[in-house]
Formats: structure tokens, sequence, C-alpha cells
């Protein structure tokens, strides 16, 4: 059976989301994740594509993401500083760039980014487009249509917004803003245009169901780029004491994910390095990308040693010598 489901996606046949939720329930799970490999192999070679982030402005926020340590809901101790150094960042970002990255994307906590960090990146951005050769991103929260045009013309090429869930679970993980603003933000970056990268994070307590929705609702939205977190519950939120997925549903997530979204970047984002030296098989699952160095608010592994596991399960990945 899911033999003859790789065919008829290689074939341009859309699964349907009864097939999916069958599929994912049922299959055999190593013929699952064979099968969404060779998916993977089939549509992107054995291509990687790696990017990486810097917390551009980290600090409290006014929003109420239940699985977030920046949140001021939240008494959670977090290093705060208001606009990142800019020699540190292009440090950061070359370093990035001489492993293979190919993209650098500057990330701030809050609900949008103001008019006066935004000026003030800029800068940021000049100096990475002169220092570096990489392209650019940017993650900072809800856009009016006037802030998507200014990111552009600073030279930025993606904007990252994630769902962070479906709709149907979002009320369940904030409360201050709701998933149609995301979706708002998307299309706005999308008419300014920037391509998007939008994906979300497992293990918050969403069904299997609703995680194979956020996987349609991100088709249905055209995604390319789909970062895939798994929770990091983090003292003091309210998901501190959420149930870790286990491995095989993380993997089921992967591969449905790559077999709903054939021709997308599913890339390993935040938590991965929860999954210890299994995070391995996720990138035999049907996983093609990843976001490497830190993330965020949480610690992941380095790039070095990231770079070495990749090498080893077969990808091929380019080592820049600017
Ligand atoms: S996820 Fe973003 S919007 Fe939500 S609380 Fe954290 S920084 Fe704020």
């Amino acid at each position: 059976m899911i033999e003859e489901t790789i065919l008829q996606i290689l074939s341009g046949k859309n699964l349907q989301f009864d097939e999916a939720f069958e599929l994912a329930r049922t299959a055999d799970p190593t013929e699952l994740y064979r099968a969404a490999d060779e998916l993977r192999k089939k549509l992107h070679n054995n291509s990687l594509d790696l990017c990486s982030i810097v917390n551009a402005k980290s600090g409290k926020c006014s929003e109420d993401c239940k699985f977030c340590a920046q949140s001021a809901h939240y008494d959670v101790e977090v290093v705060t500083y208001d606009v990142v150094d800019v020699a540190q960042a292009v440090q950061l970002a070359k370093e990035n760039e001489q492993y293979g990255v190919q993209r650098f994307s500057l990330v701030t906590a809050g609900r949008t980014v103001s008019e006066r960090h935004l000026e003030e990146f800029r800068t940021l951005y000049k100096q990475l487009s002169e220092q570096t050769g990489l392209l650019f991103c940017a993650s900072m929260g809800l856009l009016s249509r006037e802030k998507a045009m200014k990111l552009k013309e600073m030279g930025v090429t993606r904007y990252h917004c994630n769902l962070e869930t479906s709709r149907s679970y979002f009320p369940s993980v904030c409360t201050t803003h709701t998933w149609d603003e995301k979706v708002a933000t998307i299309k706005i970056a999308r008419d300014a245009g920037l391509d998007v990268c939008s994906g979300g994070i497992i293990g918050m307590g969403e069904s299997l169901a609703q995680r194979l929705e956020l996987a349609f609702e991100l088709r249905e939205l055209d995604i390319l780029s789909i970062p895939l977190n798994i929770l990091t519950p983090i003292k003091d939120t309210p998901f501190a004491h959420m149930q870790p997925l286990s491995v095989g549903e993380v993997l089921t997530c992967v591969a449905m994910f790559r077999l709903i979204n054939p021709l997308a970047v599913i890339r390993l984002a935040g938590g991965r390095n929860l999954l210890g030296d299994e995070q391995r098989k996720c990138f035999t699952a049907g996983a093609n990308g990843a976001i490497v160095g830190n993330y965020l608010t949480t610690v992941g592994n380095t790039l070095s040693e990231d770079i070495e596991m990749f090498r080893a399960l077969g990808f091929d990945l380019k080592i820049n010598q600017r």
C-alpha cells in the first residue's frame, strides 16, 4: 500500500487527509520511514538545506505562547538584550557560512518588531551582506505591509512565521494572538515579494490528527520550507510538564510531513537534540533540512557535530572557502 502511495505522490497526486491519517495510524513504522526516505531521495537527491539563526533581540514578550521562555506571562529567567552586537552577529554568520550553511535569520522576541529595531537591523543586514555570501531571512512576529516592504528593501528574501500548531489546537497554545493573524502575516510577506518559511512545534499536547492537520494547512498555504520543532519543556512555563513524544511519534510525524508536503524542505529545528543519537533517524525518515547552531532559548548540537552527522548520513554538503 505504501509503495502505491509513493508512486501516486511521484505522479503528482496529493495525499488526502483520511489516507494520511490511516497511514500514520496503521502502516508498519519501518516501512513508512523507508518510503518517506525514498520519496525524499527521489525528489531532493542528497541535498540538505541548512540555515542558522541569531537572536537579534531577546527579552520579555507581551504574548502568552505556553511553550515560550520569553513570554512575560511566565516567570522564567532569560538573558535579555536590546539588539545583538553587529560584530558578534557577523562573526557568527561567517562561522556558519564556512560550514555550508546557506541562510541566516535574524529572530526577535515579541508580537511584532518595532520601527526602531527594524531600522537598527538595516545596518546589521548591510554588514552581513557585505561580509558574507549568505541569503537572509527574518523572523520578527506579526508583520504590517510596510514592515514587510522594509525587510525586502534590506535584502531579506524569506520571512519566517511558524503557525506553531493546527488551527484547531492553536487556542490551547496561545490566546493573545490568533492563528489567522499568523496566516495574514504569511500573506503579507508573500505579497511583499518574500518567500515564506513556516512550520510548528510538536509535543505540545496536540493529537496525531492535529499534527497532520498542520501539515495539510501548510500545504494549503504552499509552504516550501517547514521547520519542525520538538517541544523542549521549559521550567515555569505552562508546558513544563508536557509528556515528551516517543522517538516513534516524532519519526512518524517527520515521515507524514514528507508525504503530505513532498516538495518542501522538512527542516528539523529546535528540540532535535532531545532525541540524542536517535535524531539521525529523522534524516532517514524524510527530513532534508535543519536549523543548526544554537536555537533561541534552548541549546542545540554544535555545528561541527551536526556536519559530521550529516556527512555520515550521506548528505552532500558544500564547505565554503570564503
Ligand atoms: S513565541 Fe514569540 S510571540 Fe510567543 S511569547 Fe515567545 S517571543 Fe512572544
